[in-house]
């Protein structure tokens, strides 16, 4: 099974789909945690490339062309490989994050997302997408106090309305697809919120 954690910025999708693995791995499952954008050498590479501004400035299409070079990479080396021996597979973002971070929030042509997506992911769709919910201000707000102590990234320096349109797009997608989504509040708790994800992941995938 594949499942993948979505979310904006502050949302805890790493802690929650750690916690899932975790989880999973107690019943005896045997799980491959990654993430993106990384996930493989190759896309970790590319990963470097786009978050420490090295290729700054690039277009909102090349960004999303680089995106899509690491995806590539991440689903031939690491992902279709774990499926194929029958581990499930815990991602922390996948294409979403290019459906609302260049798409909708980039404003990168839809036509031109469905083409990366075709070429990228093919029908290696996850089963079940876990969209972790906040309201922006909560959102911004994590975002700002995670980057005192540590790195800023520079997709994070961004406002109030960055954070709103990011929970807007995600909110489109799970509403378009809710069979393949399901919508998590992400301001509780994070162990509560590790319930209501367990809870999704017995009712939709029977783990
Ligand atoms: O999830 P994580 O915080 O590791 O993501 C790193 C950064 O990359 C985030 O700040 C996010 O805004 C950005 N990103 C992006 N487009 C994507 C995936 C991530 O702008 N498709």
């Amino acid at each position: 099974k594949f499942i993948t954690f979505e979310g904006g910025e502050g949302s805890g999708k790493s802690t929650q789909a750690a916690l899932l693995a975790g989880r999973l791995r107690t019943l005896g499952i045997s799980v491959v945690l990654t993430r993106e954008p990384g996930g493989s050498p190759g896309a970790e590479a590319v990963r470097h490339v786009l978050l420490s501004g090295a290729a700054k400035p690039l277009g909102a299409e090349a960004e999303a062309i680089l995106f899509a070079a690491a995806r590539a990479d991440h689903l031939d080396q690491t992902i279709r490989p774990a499926l194929e021996r029958g581990a499930w597979v815990v991602c922390d973002r996948f294409v979403d994050s290019t459906r609302v971070y260049q798409g909708a929030v980039g404003k990168v042509e839809s036509t031109v997302i469905r083409a990366l997506e075709r070429v990228t992911v093919g029908d290696t769709l996850p089963d079940l997408t876990i969209v972790l919910d906040l309201p922006a201000e909560t959102g911004l707000a994590r975002a700002a106090g995670r980057r005192e102590g540590g790195a800023v990234d520079r997709f994070e320096g961004e406002a109030l309305a960055f954070h709103a349109a990011l929970r807007d797009a995600y909110r489109v997608i799970a509403a378009a697809e809710p069979e393949r989504c399901a919508v998590i509040d992400a301001a509780p708790p994070p162990p509560r919120i590790a319930d209501e994800v367990w809870t999704v992941v017995c009712a939709r995938l029977g783990a």
